[in-house]
Formats: C-alpha cells, sequence, structure tokens
C-alpha cells in the first residue's frame, strides 16, 4: 500500500503527501521539501503523534516502524 504521493512542485522542491492508512480516517499531512531526510523524519514526526492520538486503540507504531515504511518510497526518486 503506497501511502505516500510525491508531487513535484517547483524545479527542485518536492511535496510528500500522507495519508493515513487507518479506514475512514481522513488525516494527511503534507510536507513540502528539497531534503528527503527531513521530509521522512517530519512525516515520521507528525504520522507517529496522529496514530498515537487519533487511534489509540489500533497496534501501537513505532517511529522506527513507520521510517521503515515512509524511506523506500521518499527514495525511491
Ligand atoms: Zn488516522
Amino acid at each position: 500500500m503506497n501511502n505516500i504521493i510525491k508531487l513535484l512542485t517547483k524545479e527542485a522542491a518536492m511535496q510528500y503527501v500522507f495519508n493515513c492508512p487507518a479506514q475512514g480516517c481522513n488525516f494527511s499531512v503534507k510536507v513540502e521539501t528539497e531534503n528527503s531526510d527531513w521530509a521522512t523524519e517530519k512525516i515520521t514526526e507528525v504520522s507517529l503523534f496522529h496514530h498515537n492520538h487519533a487511534h489509540p486503540k489500533m497496534t501501537p507504531i513505532t517511529s522506527e516502524q513507520i521510517r521503515t515504511l515512509v524511506i523506500p518510497i521518499i527514495e525511491e526518486g
């Protein structure tokens, strides 16, 4: 499941949109940056916060697990 949509916005800046995979949840976080490391950190941080506060009954997820999902998609191209 690909929950991150990568859009080319300007010459160098990339826009990453992360959509919460939970059913019925419309949460998404948008990050615009030229730095993929920063994008990974930001998406991980915001996603973790969202998961813990919006879905406390779902299986807990760690920042490492989120990174594992986010990094390959961000580094794809
Ligand atoms: Zn959610």
